[in-house]
């Protein structure tokens, strides 16, 4: 792949549309920052409204080419097959491109980035399962079938957090299926995106079935949301933005799915091993510097072990190393925006005005290595309830809010007292109890004595303002096909 980390340092990228890399219209382009630096490392193109434009008429002309329209099924399982196998010998190089845009720790990269072309596979799939049925109907010598066909061009806009891991979950179904696509990525992080394109052209997808438009949310995503060409928005990102895309989107009847923020409950019960929920609570949301739309942020246990499991949090908090996104022995990383430091520390100094208390962590490090990047050491508050600034809303970093509860009610009260339901987490070696929760609980995902075990097979979704709609699992199929039915009388 020509596209490694050094064919972005310096340089300044275009936009891919029709299978062309071309200069924006707009005559902008944006910078994008080294989270460990603060500098920038290269310049992406802002696209405006004609850039969109020409994006969506691409993927419409794509979307119709009988070179796309009418290859079979199974040629077209073999592509995305293919896009598969060069994902894999590609997967260091991704992974490079993604920590250097984002600051997430190398290690874990390669991890995703070896494991997304799995996804791929699965999602491969889909080409040839594509089909529908026949309906009896109340009439002799009539044939009533329903077919199931692609819907047409999707735009997708994605978040900084994990660019190519939120993007394959819909772009491996899309294809398989055989829509067509216009990529928005975060401003923050479009380096990835960008990269993948190589493989697309090499993997041998027909001109414009994938285009990327990169640019600012305001100008290239509202155009993208706005444009009445579009069969559907894949958004995924924060509440707030996501309700200003259903909007626009509804106006020209567009329909949504909506992967949005959280707030997640984890919860521990008494009669469970401490060290190893204390494990599930830590990595639950400190992975990824807090930066995983899951983050077990809101953390109750059981009272009668409240002191002991704090106590044994902290200290497992306080062994967390702090470091360069590249170094191997680091287990956490930079935030990958400057804004996102800010608001972390406007939170834990809100918290403690209202009433918390900082166990762990509550400030940047004050190291000399790290002085220049966007790091926030892991923290814990206690004295924490559901009505102070940092347990309501999504912070999206390293800041975890612990709580004690006296009964199961009073648990699922706290667990679903908030706006979001996303995921949620129990720690408890009652298997009834367990299922109590899982039942009563209002999040999309419910993990037991684990934390962020996601597959690409499974529903991944939220409810309330966590959005709507499926990631995940052979259900999409339905998300990103329309059916028909036809009637015939012989
Ligand atoms: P964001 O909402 O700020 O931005 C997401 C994307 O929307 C970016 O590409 C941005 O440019 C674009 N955008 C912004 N304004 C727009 C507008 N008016 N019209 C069209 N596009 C616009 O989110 P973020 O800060 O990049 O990502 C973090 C958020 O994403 C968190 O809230 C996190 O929980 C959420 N997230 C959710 C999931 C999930 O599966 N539910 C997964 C990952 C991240």
């Amino acid at each position: 792949m020509k596209r490694a980390v050094s064919s972005f340092e310096g340089s300044r990228q275009g936009l891919y549309i029709g299978g062309k890399w071309l200069e924006p219209k707009s005559g902008e382009h944006l910078p994008s920052y080294d989270p460990t630096t603060g500098r920038q490392w290269y310049e992406f193109a802002d696209a405006g409204a004609d850039d969109v434009n020409a994006a969506v008429r691409a993927a419409q002309d794509a979307f119709v080419d009988p070179k796309w329209r009418r290859m079979t099924q199974t040629d077209r399982g073999k592509l995305v097959r293919r896009l598969a196998e060069l994902f894999l010998e590609n997967a260091d190089t991704l992974a490079e491109i993604e920590t250097r845009d984002n600051g997430k720790l190398i290690k874990e990269m390669r991890a995703q980035m070896r494991a997304l072309p799995d996804s791929y596979t699965y999602f491969s799939g889909m080409a040839d399962k594509l089909q529908g049925d026949t309906v009896p109907v109340n009439k002799l010598d009539m044939l009533n079938f329903t077919m199931r066909e692609p819907i047409g061009v999707v735009g997708m806009i994605t978040p900084w957090n994990s660019p190519l891991m939120m993007l394959t979950g819909t772009l491996a179904p899309c294809l398989a299926i055989g829509n067509t696509v216009v990529i928005k990525p975060s401003e923050h992080t479009s380096a990835s995106t960008l990269a993948l394109m190589e493989l697309i052209e090499e993997a041998g997808f027909p001109p414009g079935v994938v285009n990327v438009v990169t640019g600012a949310g305001r100008t290239a995503g509202e155009a993208l949301v706005r444009h009445p060409g579009l069969a559907k928005v894949v958004f995924t990102g924060s509440t707030e933005t996501g309700r200003k895309i259903a909007a626009n989107a509804a106006a020209n009847l567009v329909p949504c799915q909506m992967e949005l923020g959280g707030k997640s409950p984890h919860v521990v019960f008494a009669d469970v091993d401490i060290e190893r929920a204390v494990n599930g609570v830590v990595a639950g949301v400190f992975a990824a510097a807090g930066q995983t739309c899951v983050a077990g942020s809101r953390c109750f246990v059981e009272r009668s072990i409240y002191d002991r499991f704090v106590e044994a949090l902290v200290e497992r908090t306080n062994r967390i190393a702090i470091g360069h996104p590249m170094s191997e022995t680091s287990d956490i990383g930079p935030l990958a925006l400057s804004e996102q430091v800010k608001k972390v520390k406007t939170y834990v100094a809100s918290g403690l005005a209202e009433g918390a208390r900082v166990a762990a962590g509550g400030k940047q490090p004050r190291r000399e290595d790290l002085a220049d990047g966007w790091y926030f050491e892991p923290t814990v508050l206690t004295d924490a309830s559901n009505d102070m600034g940092f347990m309501r809303d999504e912070l999206f970093g390293p800041v975890v809010g612990v709580m004690p509860f006296s009964s199961e009610s009073e648990m699922i009260a706290l667990a679903n007292d908030t706006r979001y339901g996303l995921a949620s987490g129990i720690w408890t070696k009652d298997i009834d109890r367990a299922m109590r929760f899982a039942r009563a609980v209002d999040a999309g995902t419910v993990w037991i004595n684990t934390y962020r075990s996601a597959s690409f097979m499974s529903p991944m979704g939220g409810f309330k303002e966590s959005g709507y709609g499926r990631r995940g699992g052979f259900d999409v199929m339905r998300e990103f096909s329309r059916v028909k039915n036809v009637v015939l009388d012989y």
